[in-house]
């Protein structure tokens, strides 16, 4: 739906849907929309030393004009950001429209400096999206300046999987695993004793392997845990484990309690339907939610090169 919404603004401002940013030049302000996020949103002007100077003071009117949450300045570009705005890229559009006719008006775009050398970019530029700022670069800078901020992230991110740790995050996730499954089963066993309520008691089964995921990764970052490619596999083993133990635990306690021997018949036919509850469930708590698919993205690297 966004896909859409980003592809109208595109065409109206003739700007460029690219993989990170939509982005281009709006009234000679390059400038980039984050893509990533939807739903919120974000614009990178780049602007002239006084348009950076300045911006941070717009943010009271931006505020009640178009949600603009926040405005930071810093490198050659000015980021707004819409995280509380209803309708953020229809408040975007609004923004684009009337203020960069304004800023053009005070002049925010005569000249970009460079943030390598500190000179004023003419001509051939370069530009790179990092992190929440645009910046204009000479062809020549561009590569030393993108090394430096790579090996930077780098050093920043080798100090963060310093202070985590594997095997912690796996305990955690086991124990939060364990607190899910019990809460998840106290839950099912508390309304099957309430006779209005005894209905109700498969749809918290359902909620079941969800409370499990919910656990696992809320432990295993509790635990600071590493928080590698491996963080969603430590999470589903130590949640895989969590389920079985529990599973045969509450299918053993009800043989029990219907009489039957502990570990019969009765007791294989409730564990084999507990396994498929909570397995269900699992599945749909490890998407999503607790951002499983996201482990990747945190390896990704953050400068990306824009063609406007
Ligand atoms: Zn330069």
């Amino acid at each position: 739906m966004h896909e859409t919404e980003y592809d109208e603004m595109a065409r109206e401002f003739s700007l460029r849907v690219g993989q990170r940013a939509v982005c281009g030049r709006v009234q000679g302000f390059p400038l980039a929309i984050s893509r990533y996020a939807a739903g919120t949103g974000g614009v990178y002007v780049a602007m002239s030393p006084d348009g950076l100077a300045g911006a941070e003071g717009l943010l009271p009117r931006l505020r009640e004009a178009y949600g603009v949450s926040d405005v930071r300045a810093g490198g050659s570009s000015a980021s707004f950001r819409f995280l509380r705005a209803r309708k953020p890229l229809a408040k975007i559009g609004a923004f684009l429209r009337q203020e960069m006719p304004e800023f053009a008006a005070r002049g925010w775009n005569r000249e970009f400096l460079c943030p390598h050398c500190r000179r004023a970019v003419r001509g051939e530029a370069e530009y790179l999206l990092i992190r929440e700022e645009l910046l204009v670069l000479h062809p020549d800078c561009a590569g030393p300046y993108e090394r430096a901020a790579r090996a930077a992230w780098e050093e920043e991110r080798a100090r963060t999987l310093s202070r985590e740790s594997a095997a912690r995050g796996f305990l955690g996730a086991l124990l939060g695993a364990i607190v899910g499954a019990v809460l998840g089963f106290g839950a099912m066993v508390l309304m099957s004793l309430i006779p209005y309520f005894d209905d109700w008691g498969e749809v918290v089964g359902n909620a079941y392997g969800f409370l499990v995921a919910l656990g696992a990764y809320g432990g295993h970052d509790a635990f600071r845990g590493r928080s590698d490619r491996s963080r969603t596999a430590r999470a589903i083993a130590a949640a895989a484990i969590a389920v079985c133990g529990t599973s045969a635990a509450a299918a053993a306690w009800m043989a029990g309690r219907s009489g039957a021997p502990m570990f019969g018949r009765e007791f294989r036919q409730h564990l084999a339907v507990l396994l498929f509850m909570g397995g269900l469930g699992a599945v749909f708590g490890f998407v999503e939610p607790f951002g499983g698919s996201r482990d990747s993205e945190a390896e990704e690297n953050t400068a990306t090169r824009l063609s406007i």
